[in-house]
């Protein structure tokens, strides 16, 4: 059991839920996520590739990755958990005899910063484009999951399976600053990358305290990090009304495409119901109506973002337990998220 409680204990970034809902959440995401395929890339656009970020029983997840050939090497943004996602990464460059210039970071959580060491390794000399945002974190909250993970490998000496886990992520917290970035995104810009044109922009006390999406005019595409997540959006360290009022910038970019943290890419007019369904979700909850009705809420006006019907299962398990612990009955704790 131990080893499902990890999923679910790191499945955003390595959160404290409630040891019972631990136990509910992470059984669920073992049983709901599916048999792991393997990551290969598949282009989405001209010069731009998607590697999806697998979520597998008793595996944490990897969020979804997207590379860009740009004149002067790759540009990744983000770079998943795993080792095998960021193999998939490193064999993408490899298969196209290019190196990767830099990396773009939508947020500090691990599953999206995890492969950041490796990448540097084999390409020392690329650029980590991201938002200062994991400083606050590594003092903060991966110290306290750090503890947490310490604790459960002491606990787990009968599970040598869920131990090896366990001492993976401890690595990777304790990879420290190679997590971080070189170059550090303060405020909305256009830059070259890579020699590449892009627009970063740079949303504060949404997802994290600091969150960048990107938008590329030149494919109009539009990379989003887990400011959309799919099946249900991700509370653990955000703050929900910034991020109601981030998700009204991102629909004014003329994107064409979108590509979420988690889940299948997306075009303007499903991004508009995940927006509503967003929104629709936050005055549920801040009103007097039953938990049940919001929860229900959510899976119908979200209904064609999730096609099967563990997409549907897990979304009503994670906006039940999202209600209860971060929209409503909120502790101190996670107010500060507003405001730190
Ligand atoms: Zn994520």
């Amino acid at each position: 059991m131990l080893g499902s409680r990890f999923i679910c204990m790191a499945f955003a970034a390595g959160l404290a839920l409630q040891p019972p809902m631990i136990t509910r959440l992470c059984l669920l995401t073992a049983l709901l996520l599916g048999a792991h395929t393997g990551a290969a890339a598949t282009r989405i656009a001209p010069d731009t590739f998607f590697i999806v970020g697998e979520a597998t029983p008793n595996h944490q997840p990897d969020g979804n990755s997207i590379i860009i050939a740009a004149p002067q090497g790759l540009i990744v943004f983000d770079t998943g958990r795993h080792q095998d996602h960021s193999q998939a990464i490193l064999d993408f460059a490899r298969a196209q005899h290019r190196p990767i210039a830099a990396i773009i970071n939508s947020h500090w959580h691990l599953d999206h910063v995890g492969g950041n060491p490796r990448l540097r390794t084999e390409f020392p000399d690329l650029k980590v484009y991201a938002s200062t945002a994991i400083d606050a974190a590594r003092a903060g909250f991966l110290a306290d999951y750090r503890a947490q993970l310490m604790t459960e490998i002491a606990r787990a000496a009968k599970d040598p399976g869920a131990q090896e886990s366990m001492r993976t992520e401890v690595a990777l917290i304790d990879a420290g600053a190679a997590l971080g970035p070189t170059d550090v995104i303060a405020k909305s810009a256009r830059l070259s990358i890579a020699g590449r044109p892009l627009q970063l922009n740079l949303e504060t006390h949404a997802v994290t305290a600091g969150d960048v999406w990107v938008f590329d005019p030149k494919t109009r595409v539009l990379l989003a990090g887990d400011l959309v997540t799919l099946p249900a959006p991700f509370f653990e360290t955000a703050c929900p009304a910034r991020w109601r009022d981030s998700l009204a910038s991102l629909e004014k970019a003329p994107f064409v495409r979108l590509v979420p943290g988690h889940g299948a890419p997306m075009q303007r007019k499903e991004f508009a119901v995940y927006r509503k369904a967003f929104s629709q979700l936050l005055d549920c909850a801040a009103g007097n109506a039953e938990k049940a009705d919001c929860v229900e809420g959510w899976i119908n006006d979200a209904a064609v973002l999730l096609p099967s019907s563990k997409d549907v299962s897990y979304a009503r398990t994670l906006i039940d337990y999202y209600i209860d612990n971060y929209l409503r009955n909120t502790s101190e704790r996670i107010r500060k998220f507003c405001s730190d």
